[in-house]
């Protein structure tokens, strides 16, 4: 990584099962200055399939499982070179917002070389069948194949419980639990309303560009 890069990046996370709406809130969030959204589903989808990363996603990703550690953050790397090389992401004047990983605990521990997490947000939605209507929807919608089948699903969600919810012991004292069950305005209201109250946010608004 370049020397910009290997500072560590200010960020907070959103965790949270698939269809919570961390994507939603991330993308949203993303819009505003000094925010920057990375996604990593994104990262992925945006792949082309051809190549062996892109199919190493497409195999993965269509059981609903994930996409072994080394290559993720791998092409996470590499992606945040290209962001701050670009200017796209300015790591000394923009929070983080990461959407989709650390995804378990091992990508965490790796992440912390690079970034620091100031905050997690959890969106909570217990009800599976929401959770699972909210998939089908984002299948139709936005054409996702990884959402496309019940059985997918369903395993999504048990892979979310297995590997992803432990996260949230890891930050443990470091996490803001918003109830994702809400309207989707009212969830962004909750987020801004956590990530104003932090120091990192404080000191880094105060930057003048
Ligand atoms: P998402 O759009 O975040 O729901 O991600 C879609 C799919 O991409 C997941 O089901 C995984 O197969 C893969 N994926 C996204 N982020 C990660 C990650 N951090 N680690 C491993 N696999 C991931």
């Amino acid at each position: 990584m370049s020397e910009e890069s290997r500072k560590l990046h200010p960020s907070v996370l959103i965790i949270g099962a698939p269809g919570a709406g961390k994507g939603t809130q991330g993308k949203v969030l993303g819009t505003i200055p000094r925010f920057f959204h990375c996604a990593c589903g994104d990262l992925f989808r945006s792949l082309d399939t051809r190549t062996e990363l892109g199919q190493q996603f497409v195999e993965f990703s269509s059981k609903g499982e994930l996409v072994p550690d080394e290559l993720t953050i791998n092409l996470w790397k590499v992606q945040v070179d290209n962001w701050i090389e670009t200017y796209l992401y300015k790591p000394d004047i923009d929070i983080m917002v990461l959407d989709g990983i650390p995804r378990n605990v091992r990508q965490a521990k790796i992440l912390s070389e690079y970034l620091k997490v100031h905050r997690v947000i959890h969106l909570t939605c217990p009800n599976r069948e929401e959770l699972a209507r909210r998939m089908r929807k984002r299948a139709l919608k936005e054409n996702r194949y990884d959402d496309a089948s019940d059985e997918v699903i369903a395993h999504r969600i048990d892979t979310y419980e297995k590997e992803t919810r432990p996260l949230i012991e890891y930050y443990e004292g470091n996490v803001s639990e918003i109830d994702a069950t809400k309207q989707p305005v009212e969830v962004l209201g909750d987020i801004i309303a956590e990530i104003i109250k932090l120091d990192v946010y404080r000191d880094m608004s105060k930057v003048l560009v």
